[in-house]
């Protein structure tokens, strides 16, 4: 989403005739943009901050600024904390930045930081920096207001909105053109999507369908749907297109009642039962990947256990694991106690994560002989000989270059894996 968030800064930038580098040594301004979520993100940007000072020794005119979700929760704190710090930009300010940047005197200090409740930056066509050329993210909602009790974004991106459905399938098709061959619809519950118009409302379902409609030729991914909202309809959409990738990312966050209570999460452990036998019952090839939060205030063993328990009977594909970092202004800091050691904190996560790793290593043996349509994506990492894709199970393979171009489809059998990738030879 930050990636994202980039590309629109760039776009507001770049129509006011500022350019982009990508040279630090050559650049006047160093725009920071920031994450909230876990304490160890906004300690990350502090360290990048404090090794910014050495360039600025040398080069006195350059002014740093921190975009994001960092910049919206510390707001003055952060100039007056880091002398280093020239301006700071909320995620819904962004349009002011060019004013700012034009009219900020040395040893200044400026910030916007107001949250609106109807920007989405829909007209605004984002520069594309940094990416391959064949995959995108298209924003098509800002904010959330689902106040998870550990959640910091409400407070750092606002209200929930919904951005206009004719700008989003323009987009698409824009990309399609200029070659891209994948979209990636993004939003933190993209199940909310809603646009309501004097020709009736546009769901998420239905966006996807306008989505997948660009193209055949076009790939469309989405992330990320919250449990509680996902519906059959969506399910059945993404059945009766090819176009549309099958995967899903559902964030389960934790496999205990008692936690997704106490985290407000809405879903009991067997509502997202439920819904992960929807998704096989209608897309039966389709991935499934999640979040988890190991250690949340008052986690027990019994819990942790629970959630263990979610992974085996789940069997994702991939899962992004964490150790709770307790947020300021949250539901949890002002009434909750984070009285997990970290000692304990770390070993459930261990346990999480050793787990993982062998249920993605034996769902990948499974693909082993299956044949997939891969999208390729570029050179692989570890050889120039290899390229990469991607199927849509959002799977990564790795096969021999031939004479294939990145942004076409080609068929591979898979004939090898690891827990993380699958070897295949591509098919004549
Ligand atoms: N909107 C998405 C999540 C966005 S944040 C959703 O509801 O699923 C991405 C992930 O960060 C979350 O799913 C959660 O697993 C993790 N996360 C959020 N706050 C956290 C915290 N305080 N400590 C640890 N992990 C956290
Ligand atoms: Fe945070 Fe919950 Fe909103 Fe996701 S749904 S962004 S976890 S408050």
């Amino acid at each position: 989403m930050n990636f994202a968030d980039s590309e629109i800064v760039g776009a507001i930038l770049t129509k006011e005739h500022y350019t982009i580098t990508k040279d630090i040594d050559q650049a006047d301004y160093i725009l920071i943009n920031t994450c909230a979520i876990r304490d160890n993100a906004e300690q990350r940007i502090r360290k990048r901050l404090h090794e910014l000072k050495a360039l600025q020794r040398q080069r006195q005119w350059v002014k740093i600024g921190i975009l994001g979700c960092m910049a919206e929760r510390l707001q003055k704190q952060l100039m007056e904390e880091e002398d280093n710090v020239s301006f700071i930009v909320g995620p819904d300010a962004y349009r002011k930045l060019p004013d700012m940047l034009a009219h900020i005197h040395d040893g200044e200090k400026l910030a916007e930081t107001l949250l609106s409740d109807s920007e989405t930056y829909a007209d605004i066509d984002p520069v594309r920096y940094d990416t391959n050329g064949i995959s995108a993210y298209i924003s098509i909602m800002r904010g959330c207001q689902n106040y998870c009790a550990y959640c910091v974004v409400p407070y750092t991106r606002g209200r929930e909105r919904s951005r206009d459905p004719q700008t989003i399938v323009h987009e698409a098709r824009e990309l399609f053109e200029k070659g891209y061959r994948e979209v990636t619809l993004l939003g933190q519950n993209v199940n909310s999507y809603r646009w309501h118009s004097e020709n009736g409302d546009v769901g998420f379902p239905e966006l996807m369908a306008m989505v997948a409609d660009v193209n055949p030729l076009l790939r469309v991914r989405f992330a990320t749907s919250h449990p509680k909202d996902l519906s059959d309809e969506l399910l059945q959409v993404m059945a009766r297109y090819d176009n549309i990738c099958k995967c899903i990312h559902l964030p389960v966050q934790s496999g205990s009642e008692r936690m997704l209570k106490l985290m407000n999460r809405r879903y009991t452990p067997e509502w997202y039962l439920n819904r992960i036998d929807a998704i096989r019952h209608y897309l039966p090839d389709c991935s499934i990947t999640t979040d988890v939060i190991a250690g949340f205030c008052g986690e027990t063993e019994e819990d942790h256990q629970a959630t263990l328990e979610m992974f085996r009977k789940v069997r994702y594909d991939y899962a992004y694991m964490f150790k709770f970092s307790m947020r300021p202004n949250t539901y949890a800091e002002k009434h909750m106690q984070d009285d997990v050691p970290d000692v304990v904190k770390t070993r459930r996560l261990e346990e999480i994560i050793a787990l993982q790793g062998e249920i993605a290593l034996e769902n990948n043996k499974k693909e082993v002989g299956k044949t997939f349509e891969v999208l390729i994506e570029g050179v692989s990492h570890r050889s120039e000989q290899q390229l990469f894709g991607r199927n849509s199970q959002n799977k990564v393979i790795v096969f021999d270059r031939g004479d294939m171009k990145p942004g076409q489809y080609v068929n591979v059998r898979v004939v090898r894996c690891t827990s993380a990738t699958l070897i295949g030879e591509v098919e004549k």
